[in-house]
């Protein structure tokens, strides 16, 4: 395996709360790595750890080999826009926004001029099922339709790796497995790494492994062998 992100020996403390006890753990190209665990076991934070969004008190986190957790705040927050896609349960998109511009924000938000960063982001229509939908704003999408937007504007960067956290929370089991299924698919076909935090062993199901974490520690691992 190619390793694209890696967490190595990862402690997150809040007051005396351990959240992290000590995590390694490595995704790769093309890899699909499921998170699972009760409530308060430490997958929220071990995902935001991973994105750069909070930082491990000790240990380690490296990007194609690269050590990324000792960033200055203005380099971190760039990396996390160009090389990290992020898909949330809901309310990430904006409400004023076309579903295309939506998509197109990130470019935009890098400096590529509105009109190419919108034909940028209609190559995503089609391999996303949206086709017709470019000029919806999201309160006119169904929830499976948004979700597929914001998978679309996660991806748009071209980014390394992709970060989900109970992507499918908000949708019945139907329009689950069809946005579960698109979302492992479009960035295994990016040749992105998926990393993925849910409680749903249906959705994890479709990822290419699966990690248990209970009190801040990796309990167990799980590979599928993705057809
Ligand atoms: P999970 O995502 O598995 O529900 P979390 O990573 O959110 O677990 O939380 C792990 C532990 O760390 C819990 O005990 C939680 O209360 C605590 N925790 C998480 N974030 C914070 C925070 N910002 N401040 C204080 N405690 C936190």
């Amino acid at each position: 395996m190619h390793t694209v992100l890696a967490g190595r020996g990862l402690v997150k403390k809040y007051g005396s709360t351990t959240a992290l006890a000590g995590v390694d753990i490595e995704v790769g190209e093309r890899d699909s790595l499921a998170v699972m665990g009760p409530s308060g076991s430490g997958k929220s934070t071990l995902l935001h750890v991973l994105a750069g969004i909070v930082r491990p008190d000790d240990g380690q986190v490296l990007l194609r080999g690269e050590r990324v957790d000792r960033l200055g705040e203005n380099r971190l927050s760039a990396l996390r826009r160009k090389r990290f896609g992020f898909v949330f349960q809901f309310g990430q998109l904006l409400p004023e926004l076309p579903a295309e511009e939506n998509i197109a924000l990130p470019l935009m938000l890098e400096g590529v001029p509105r009109r190419e960063a919108v034909a940028h982001a209609r190559r995503w229509f089609a391999p996303l099922g949206l086709e017709g939908l470019e000029l919806r704003r999201p309160g006119q999408l169904s929830g499976g339709q948004a979700q597929r937007v914001a998978i679309a504007r996660a991806l748009v960067v071209e980014p390394d790796v992709v970060f989900a956290d109970e992507p499918t929370g908000a949708l019945d089991q139907t329009t689950s497995t069809e946005v579960i299924r698109l979302l492992t698919s479009v960035t295994r076909d990016q040749g992105a790494a998926l990393v993925m935090v849910t409680h749903d062993a249906d959705v994890a199901a479709h990822c290419g492994r699966v990690v248990q974490v209970r009190d801040g520690r990796i309990s167990g691992h799980h590979q599928y062998t993705v057809a």
